[in-house]
Formats: C-alpha cells, sequence, structure tokens
C-alpha cells in the first residue's frame, strides 16, 4: 500500500496557494505556507505560516523540515535551494530541474525546440546591434523579453519598428538582465491547456481555454475554446507532449497562440496551477488544484472533462485601498454566477483581486451571463 504523503509545504501564500490549501484541506492534509505577507490569502486558511521573504534561505529549510512534500504557487523563487533540500532527500514537485529550466524563459524555449515543440523564433540578444541583426531575420514587431523574472507581460517590450530598438532595450534595463527577442505572432486567439503528470508518468489534460488579456493581464477564459477540432488536437498534443518533456509531477499550465491558418506555438509554459485553468473548479469534476494535490501526494487523477461551458472573468482592484468587494448580492441574482474573493487585504488598481465563473449550456449564455455579472460585481479599495 502506497503511503499517502499528509503534510505539505507551500512556498507562497497568494490566491493560488489558497486554492491549493481549499483542496488539501478536504483531504485532510496538514499545510504549512511559506509567504512573507502575515495576512496574505493562504494565512487564513494554512494549518501554519511560516512569515519570512523568498529570499529567506533558512525559511525553505524551516518548511522543508515541517513537510512531507514541497510545492509552490510561483515559478519565481529561489531555485538553489530548492536544489540543496532536494539533494538533502526532500521531495519538491514539481522537480527543480523543470523549474530550473521553466524559470527562464531563453531555457525554456531553447527545450522546447529542441524537442520539436513548435515556439516563436528566438534568440538571446546582448545590444541594440545584435537586436537590429535578429530583427533581419524575424522582421518588425518583434517582442523583446526578459528572459527572468516576467509576469502578466511585465519583463516585455513590444518592438514595433527600428526606432524602438533602443527604447525597449532601456526599458528592460540596458544590458542589466538578460534579454532575448521573440518573433511576434500575429495570433487569432490565445488559448492555455492546464495539465496534470503524477509521479508514475501518468498524465491528464483540460480542455483548452480561450484566453484574452488586457494590458497583457489575463481578463477572461472561456472554455471551450472558438477554435477548429484541428487546433484542439494539436494544442492537446503540444500540452501532453511538454509533460513529457519536462518530466514534472503536478499542475503545468502550456499557454499557447494559434493563428487564422490554425497553426499553434507555444507561448510559455508555467510550473504550477494558474489563472486561465481557474474555471476548472466549477466547469469539472475535479479542478486544477485538486488534481495538483493529487499528483503530489501520490493519488491517482479526478476526471478533467468539462460538465459544461463555463466563463471566468478576472476581478481586479478598480481603485487603491482597503479591499472591498462589491455588488455581490445583486450578482447573485444569477444562480450560475459564483464569485472568488482572495482576501488580499489592499485593492490596488489592476491587481487580481478575485474573479467570477459562470456556467450556462452553451458558450454564448454563460458569455451573456457573465458580460452582465461583470457590470455589477467590482472590488474597489475604500
Ligand atoms: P508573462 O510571462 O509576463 O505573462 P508573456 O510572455 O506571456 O508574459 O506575454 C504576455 C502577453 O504578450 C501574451 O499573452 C501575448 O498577448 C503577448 N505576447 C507575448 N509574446 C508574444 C509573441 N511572441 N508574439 C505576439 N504576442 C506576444
Amino acid at each position: 500500500m502506497n503511503i499517502i504523503k499528509k503534510r505539505i509545504g507551500i512556498i507562497g501564500g497568494g490566491q493560488l496557494g489558497k486554492m491549493m490549501i481549499l483542496e488539501a484541506k478536504r483531504l485532510g492534509f496538514y499545510v504549512t505556507v511559506l509567504d512573507p505577507g502575515a495576512d496574505c490569502p493562504a494565512s487564513s486558511i494554512c494549518d501554519e505560516q511560516i512569515v519570512a521573504s523568498f529570499d529567506d534561505e533558512s525559511a525553505y529549510f524551516e518548511l522543508a523540515e515541517k513537510s512531507d512534500v514541497i510545492t509552490y504557487e510561483f515559478e519565481h523563487i529561489h531555485a538553489e535551494v530548492l536544489e540543496t533540500l532536494s539533494q538533502q532527500g526532500h521531495t519538491i514537485y514539481p522537480s527543480v530541474k523543470s523549474l530550473k529550466t521553466i524559470q527562464n524563459k531563453y531555457s525554456q524555449n531553447k527545450v522546447l525546440q529542441e524537442n520539436d515543440v513548435p515556439t516563436p523564433r528566438f534568440e538571446k540578444v546582448e545590444n541594440p546591434a545584435q537586436i537590429r541583426a535578429a530583427a533581419e531575420k524575424f522582421g518588425y514587431p518583434m517582442m523583446l523579453k526578459a528572459t527572468m523574472g516576467g509576469y502578466d507581460g511585465k519583463g516585455n517590450a513590444l518592438i514595433r519598428d527600428d526606432s524602438d530598438v533602443e527604447d525597449a532595450f532601456a526599458q528592460l534595463g540596458n544590458g542589466a538582465n538578460e534579454v532575448m527577442v521573440e518573433e511576434f505572432v500575429p495570433f487569432e486567439k490565445e488559448i492555455s491547456i492546464i495539465a496534470c503528470r503524477a509521479i508514475d508518468g501518468s498524465r491528464t489534460i483540460y480542455p483548452v481555454a480561450e484566453n484574452s488579456h488586457k494590458n497583457s493581464i489575463l481578463d477572461v477564459t472561456i472554455v471551450p475554446a472558438r477554435i477548429d477540432d484541428a487546433a484542439i488536437i494539436s494544442a492537446t498534443k503540444i500540452a501532453d507532449k511538454v509533460m513529457e518533456i519536462f518530466d514534472g509531477v503536478g499542475t503545468f499550465c502550456v499557454e499557447m497562440f494559434v493563428t487564422a491558418e490554425g497553426i499553434v506555438s507555444v507561448n510559455e509554459v508555467a510550473p504550477r496551477p494558474h489563472n486561465s485553468g481557474h474555471y476548472t473548479i466549477e466547469g469539472c469534476f475535479a479542478c486544477q488544484f485538486e488534481n495538483h494535490i493529487r499528483a503530489i501526494t501520490g493519488l491517482p487523477f479526478g476526471d478533467v472533462s468539462l460538465i459544461q461551458p463555463t466563463v471566468m472573468v478576472n476581478l481586479l482592484g478598480e481603485s487603491d485601498g482597503v479591499s472591498e468587494l462589491v455588488g455581490l448580492e445583486e450578482t447573485y441574482k444569477d444562480p450560475n454566477v459564483k464569485v472568488h474573493f482572495y482576501g488580499k487585504s489592499e485593492s490596488k488598481k489592476f491587481r487580481k483581486m478575485g474573479h467570477f465563473t459562470v456556467v450556462d449550456k452553451t458558450v454564448d449564455g454563460a458569455i451573456e451571463r457573465a458580460e452582465r455579472a461583470r457590470q455589477i460585481v467590482k472590488i474597489v479599495g475604500i
């Protein structure tokens, strides 16, 4: 009989950590969170919190002592300490090896390319002259990307033409940070797939989600994605292959572009549950967080098929101040809407404060209900 690991350590106590805990607690696991914020979203529901900076090496060791398995809710963490812990015999999922490759957008793309997974063409650059040389091959527009630390488009600069080169290079640190250029994909749709891999290598792949962004921040996810069957099949095959390549245990997200011709390429991979997978909480029998917890504790997966069309809308802070959710009563007059309020005490304009999910018998019906709800429910700062 397998021994089920019962003490889980999570690095990061934001909304993703909190949602992992909700699933872990249903199974009675003991959860310790490492997060610098004493009032982080996970603080109200974890069993224990280590309040320390993500740079504090001793905090990682303390977390390891309190856990049978360690996981994380974001990838910009101290990989070297995790490597030491792993060498000492602590269990960390997804593996430190996959984390290190994915943390750097260049090494991530490189591994994908070596394994014949389609990505936009890319090249590491060190100065404006090299950016211009890359433009000879890729053409304008082009994306300049910091290889490390980017999220929600921070760390990216669009180079529309030759006159943008210096500005874009300066925006990303004028050579102080490692950067790369990427061919611009004239995509018709952005999609993502949540996929999970178990310790024994078995995998399960969620349906394709269609995402739209505002200011590089995810705004709406619609499932099933409104793309043709051939693109669904290629995207699903790509996601499965990515899971095989990274050899990771747990939930991953593969973000992809689809062009008007139906060509699918990978934008980036996240070694963790993802905002674009929140729809799985109401849309699927076992959500991305549950299957993450199942994977890292050695349990078989729950069913990932879509129960009915689902739309997720992010709720960003509308203003700065102490956060308050408004319009809930009115929103809940539609019984098919469910609101998630992450419990961040401070609202800031554009900060991810919550989301809501809508289900309906049809995609159009779910979109219509979501449009109505988004006029009503808001998170503001007072
Ligand atoms: P982050 O890691 O900060 O989320 P991404 O690299 O995913 O940043 O980029 C954010 C957004 O910028 C993407 O969702 C997409 O809309 C756009 N983008 C990124 N790379 C490209 C590209 N090569 N071609 C076209 N658009 C891109």
